[in-house]
């Protein structure tokens, strides 16, 4: 009789676990069409063919950081036994760079190796793993438009970019040859494509050879309206590096106002500017023919040996960009501008987050950072944080 009981409640239960099995593979089959609809858009969004024809939004984080100037103190502090690490100088802020969808800097000394013979100011060459440290830290773009581009010469320029292609970072506005020219760089992500160009108002004096225009890209209007709607044509966010301005003047020359108004005007979404060595501030473009545009006008030091507070302090810019296709209609936004500011400790040149700065040698860094914090904003209107292009 016992294992008749327990037979009969084997049995039961069995059947119980069954049926609710049934019933609940049922309910799941219902759902599923729900399911399907909520996240078929994901599943397939970065096929082109869907975001041409079908309404579409999705949004990207944009980094940027300004001068990166690698004196002799900072490769000598940076030497070990077999060669070069920078990487104990980014420790503090990799993680503020490399959780973007796209980060950028302005690669300001020539990276052409330690076989030319390195060398600080006035003529800089810097050793290579600078470039596999920038690229570790999640550095996807450097620009090499500016004043010190031709410091060594073409053969620092062509050791540079034959060893960006080697490790997969993205070099734009100076060139190897005349079709690398030719290529404006883009980077996709999440269906929204940027393009990248970048210029400089000069180099130091030293000529750029005449039948080699292209080895650095210099501010012309006449060439960036150019590329900008070439880059236009084959982009969404059209981004403008300019490394222009006067050095340590902590607010923009009329000229790189002026400059930055010329290539919103012509299409630019964004504006990266720097070459002062001290933060400039941010601000809001409305172009003559109504287009809009962010600039920041100059991003100051991120990594130098640089002296003196202003100079020591940098930052990491970080835009958001939505893309949203409405009704065959596509808008491109530009919004929520933050600026986090940074360090150069004189203990190592490792850069910090300057509300740390305080644990790194910097007396009173929360006045520092309440100081940064209202020069970068100044040139924002009130209750204007975003404006859609
Ligand atoms: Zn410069």
């Amino acid at each position: 009789m016992k294992n008749n009981y327990l037979l009969l409640g084997i049995s039961l239960i069995v059947h119980l676990v069954l049926i609710s099995s049934i019933l609940v593979y049922f309910m799941l089959l219902n759902k599923e069409p729900i399911a399907d609809t909520t996240f078929s858009f994901n599943k397939h969004s970065m096929k082109q063919s869907d975001i041409s024809t079908k309404n579409f939004r999705s949004s990207v984080t944009l980094k940027a950081v300004g001068d990166i100037l690698i004196h002799g103190t900072l490769y000598n502090s940076a030497q070990t036994t077999d060669g070069y690490d920078f990487s104990p100088m980014f420790s503090e802020v990799k993680s503020h760079l490399e959780d973007a969808d796209i980060t950028f800097a302005n690669q300001e000394t020539m990276i052409g190796g330690e076989t030319i013979g390195l060398s600080t100011y006035p003529r800089f060459n810097s050793p290579y793993n600078v470039a596999d440290t920038l690229k570790d830290v999640g550095i996807d773009i450097v620009s090499i438009a500016n004043n010190h581009t031709l410091d060594r010469g073409e053969q620092a320029l062509l050791n540079a970019t034959s060893y960006f292609d080697q490790i997969g970072l993205l070099y734009t506005g100076g060139y190897r040859t005349i079709s690398d020219s030719q290529v404006i760089r883009t980077i996709t992500r999440k269906g929204i494509t940027f393009s990248f160009l970048a210029y400089t108002y000069g180099t130091n004096g030293i000529p750029i050879p005449k039948n080699k225009p292209y080895i650095v890209n210099l501010i012309d209007y006449d060439k960036m309206t150019n590329d900008i709607k070439a880059a236009k044509k084959i982009s969404d966010v059209v981004v403008v590096s300019l490394h222009f301005g006067n050095e340590y003047q902590r607010m923009p020359s009329d000229d790189q106002k002026e400059i930055a108004a010329h290539a919103v005007n012509m299409g630019a979404n964004i504006i990266l500017g720097h070459h002062p060595h001290v933060l400039q501030p941010m601000e809001w473009i409305e172009a003559e023919n109504g287009n809009k545009g962010f600039v920041v006008y100059s991003l100051g030091n991120f990594l130098s040996g640089q002296k003196s507070i202003y100079r020591e302090i940098g930052g990491i810019l970080t835009l958001t960009i939505q893309k949203e296709i409405k009704n065959g209609s596509q808008t491109i936004e530009v919004k929520e501008p933050t600026f986090l500011p940074t360090y150069v400790s004189k203990n190592g040149y490792k850069i910090v987050p300057l509300k740390n700065a305080s644990n790194y040698g910097l007396p009173n860094s929360t006045k520092w950072l309440a100081e940064i914090d209202d020069h970068m904003h100044q040139l924002f209107p009130e209750n204007q944080m975003a404006q859609a292009n």
